[in-house]
């Protein structure tokens, strides 16, 4: 059997580690961050009103080339929002995918909508096209223009595939089968600020787009996240539903539906201002590290994920593709037991109690993927690797 002291090694080389603890990702702050925090203490605007969200907003918009982006306090409640905005209630479906973390399919539930799971692709791990196309095809009926669920009735209305690790699913084929079927295309883009497909920023394909700010992530607010779009009444709308759906007006007090308290505080937002300024070093250390890690595992006979044609992924969490299960576990236990910190791909969505009766397609991509990826080791690296 084989073991896998070759890579901690070459891992705890990488960290410049020779003892301590890896971690699988840490937030990187080496730009204006102190600097706007302290900004922001100062101005007493800590809370929702103020100039870093303002700010922070058009840098976004400015980084995807959105017309409109609107932030809110997590990546969950942006896709919340982002359903609620498409007119998605519990009347509806969502078709989604099993293998992602499970904030796509709780925002689903809080919509009240109902999942249904369709199988991702082995090589981007993101929702795939024919899965879906073969599914529309066998299992709804189109009636007024609408799609309708044949088995339960009810109206599918929207798709929500997700880019994991920041590696692009296949949207452009997705677009193309949601306008044939009139879903509307929401892209959890959670992942992936910073990543860029065939000229377009992840997250632009959709009607909506929705980017975490979680401190795991590629950048951080320490809890955040962003709706994008090119839609001005859906961004208008969305800005609504997550200000308690206020009207505004200098001093009364009135609401016209149900709202959210779901917009970022200033506080977040100066964080993040001085985060996406310094992405471009953040994307670049990343890509870095990446290359090193292809490389390397290349070298030793195991396959690591790696950008497809077209694409510069922002390559969040690295990840390789163990040849089964029981190298997975293997795989697993050696790097943790040795301090570096190493996390499996999720558990299939199907797998959880509360999703297990949900309608699916035959999931064999996202099982044999559950069963080999693990992430390993991605934060920043400054030193110069090569
Ligand atoms: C991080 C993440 C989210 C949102 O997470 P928050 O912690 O609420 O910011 C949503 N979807 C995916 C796939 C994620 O990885």
């Amino acid at each position: 059997m084989k073991d896998y002291k070759n890579v901690i090694q070459k891992i705890r080389d990488l960290f410049n580690e020779s003892t301590e603890f890896i971690p699988l990702h840490i937030p990187h702050f080496s730009g204006n961050e102190k600097k706007y925090v302290l900004e922001c203490i100062e101005s007493t605007f800590v809370s929702s009103v103020g100039q870093f969200v303002n700010d922070f907003e058009k840098s976004i918009e400015n980084l995807t080339g959105a017309k409109r982006c609107v932030v809110c306090v997590n990546g969950t409640n942006a896709i919340h929002l982002a359903l609620l905005a498409s007119g998605v209630n519990e009347e509806d479906e969502v078709i989604t995918q099993p293998l992602t973390f499970i904030a796509t399919v709780n925002a689903i539930s809080y919509a009240r909508a109902t999942p249904v799971f369709v199988d991702v692709d082995r090589d981007t791990m993101g929702l795939s096209p024919s899965s879906l196309k073969r599914f529309l095809e066998e299992e709804t009926i189109m009636k007024n223009g609408y799609c309708y669920n044949k088995t339960s009735g009810r109206r599918i209305k929207a798709c929500l595939p997700m880019h994991t690790f920041g590696h692009a699913a296949r949207i452009n084929e997705i677009a193309r089968i949601c306008q044939d079927y009139n879903l509307t295309l929401i892209e959890d883009a959670a992942e992936a600020i910073g990543s860029i497909y065939n000229g377009k920023h992840l997250g632009t394909y959709g009607l909506l787009g929705t980017f975490s700010f979680n401190g795991n992530k590629t950048m951080t607010t320490g809890g955040g996240g962003a709706i994008i779009t090119d839609n001005e009444e859906l961004a208008d709308k969305i800005k609504h539903l997550s200000t308690q759906a206020k009207i505004p007006h200098k001093w009364k007090y009135e609401h016209n539906e149900i709202g959210y308290n779901y917009r970022m505080p200033n506080i977040n937002a100066a964080l993040g201002l001085a985060q996406i300024e310094n992405l471009n070093y953040i994307l670049d250390r990343k890509r870095a590290l990446a290359e090193v890690y292809i490389d390397f595992f290349t070298s030793i006979g195991i396959d690591v994920f790696q950008e497809r044609e077209n694409e510069t992924s922002n390559y969040w969490l690295n990840a390789v593709i163990l040849e089964d299960n029981t190298a997975q576990q293997q795989f697993l236990t050696e790097l943790n037991d040795a301090g570096v910190m190493c996390r499996p791909i999720w558990e299939l969505m199907t797998d959880m109690i509360m999703f297990k009766d949900c309608q699916k397609s035959d999931l064999k991509n996202a099982k044999w993927l559950s069963e080999r990826v693990v992430n390993i080791p991605s934060s920043v690296i400054s030193r110069r690797l090569k």
